[in-house]
């Protein structure tokens, strides 16, 4: 097996290690080295890709004008079923100028694409050893694979997601906060058209969302207590539910996957960086799926990776000034998401009379000042002075 002048090693490859890896590629700094089995994602599971990703993704080619695996999400509605206003908001991408807001695409897709180019890209070797121990020793990381190969590396990538052992051998500390809540994902087919609009319903528990696919079919994101969940998923009373939470919305829905509930959890990493090792994506941050923040977040910490190490003026990739500025550039944006999703998230599962006065209070303001729609439009979105070139068009 070669290593070559590999400097680099990415630890995971999920969709944020082989987005990475074919990102560090075109820089042609030498090999990239990628550790870790190809991932199988679930059908079920896809993920709405704001603009800023998609130009990332066609950046890299690995989208094209005729892509016909992404499903374009052009309004977004917004139910609410706390208060039970009968209030609906609506959001259109035409608003501000836009297309749409994003597009939806199926995980286990879009990791096939990037596999597929990885695969043809003489500047990346894939080494299919999970990781198993990496050690410090100042000018380097040693890192050991399950099946004992020890090699040297510079820098370390960790997209190792979750339980990160590249963040706990760095010696980083997480906060961790678990909700009673679990969601669940599947997708349905209804008879009549989605006309390219994502449903949120706003209900006390989580938000239940529709977001589309192809034709007459829409992926569902649903939060909830995990107990009032189970009744109605075990019972078999899923399809029915969903009948009736979208009803004047969608006619005649049937599931047409299998589905499960996965914990909600939220975590932050209380470092991005240090002993030459880079946190992104999972690894650094993980947060309830409600407003399509997680991978994209994600994208941005690896298209800011890029944007620093295109500028170093070095070979060590791993300095710390190249980790002081990935830290100085991830910090803010990853805090102001993960907090912005906590309180939403909070907003919908408390019973606090406080919050949901602010909620009303809010509900009010969106649906009668155009400013502040607005506003809120594009900053959810992401503003623009978050973005590395690569991500701008
Ligand atoms: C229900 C749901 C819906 C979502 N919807 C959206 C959405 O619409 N928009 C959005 O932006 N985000 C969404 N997200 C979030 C998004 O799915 C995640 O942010 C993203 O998948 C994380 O990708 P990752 O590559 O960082 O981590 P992962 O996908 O977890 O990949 C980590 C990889 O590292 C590998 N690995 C782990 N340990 C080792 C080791 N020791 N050695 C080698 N390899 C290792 C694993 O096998 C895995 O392949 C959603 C999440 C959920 C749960």
């Amino acid at each position: 097996m070669s290593k070559k002048n590999s400097n680099i090693a990415i630890v995971g490859c999920g969709i944020i290690g082989l987005t990475c890896a074919l990102l560090l590629s075109k820089l042609n700094i030498g090999i990239i080295t990628i550790f870790g089995s190809y991932p199988k994602y679930n059908k079920n599971k896809t993920t709405a890709l704001l603009d800023s990703s998609y130009n990332l993704y066609r950046n890299l080619n690995i989208f094209n004008q005729n892509n016909n695996n992404l499903y374009e999400l052009r309004e977004l509605k917004i139910h609410d079923r706390i208060l039970n206003s009968g209030k609906h908001l609506n959001f259109k991408a035409s608003e501000i100028n836009r297309e749409c807001f994003a597009y939806n695409i199926e995980d286990n897709m879009l990791s096939k694409l990037l596999i597929k180019k990885i695969i043809n890209d003489k500047n990346i070797i894939h080494i299919d050893q999970n990781v198993k121990e990496i050690t410090y020793t100042g000018d380097e990381n040693i890192l050991t694979t399950t099946e004992n190969f020890k090699y040297n590396y510079k820098l370390i990538i960790a997209a190792d997601g979750k339980n990160s052992i590249c963040r706990n051998s760095a010696k980083i500390k997480t906060k961790t906060v678990n909700y009673n809540q679990s969601a669940v994902i599947t997708r349905i087919s209804h008879l009549n058209s989605h006309n390219n609009i994502s449903n949120e319903i706003h209900r006390i528990g989580g938000p239940l969302t529709s977001v589309p696919l192809k034709e007459n079919t829409s992926a569902i994101v649903w939060l909830d207590n995990p107990d009032r969940m189970s009744e109605i998923i075990d019972t078999n009373q899923f399809e029915s539910f969903l009948n009736h939470q979208f009803i004047n919305i969608f006619d005649g829905i049937k599931i047409l996957d299998k589905h499960f509930a996965i914990p909600m959890q939220s975590i932050q990493a209380q470092e991005l960086s240090k002993l030459r090792t880079i946190l992104v994506g999972e690894s650094s941050h993980i947060m309830p799926p409600i407003g399509a923040q997680g991978l994209n977040l994600g994208l941005r910490d690896i298209a800011w990776l890029y944007e620093i190490i295109e500028n170093s003026n070095t070979k060590d990739y791993g300095n710390r000034n190249v980790l002081r500025e990935y830290k100085n550039k991830r910090w803010l944006d990853i805090y102001k998401r993960q907090k912005a999703v906590e309180l939403l998230n909070k907003s919908l599962v408390s019973d606090n009379t406080s919050i949901k006065i602010a909620r009303k209070i809010g509900l009010y303001s969106l649906n009668n000042f155009n400013f502040i729609r607005k506003f809120l439009l594009t900053e959810g979105m992401v503003n623009k002075s978050y973005l590395p070139y690569i991500m701008l068009q």
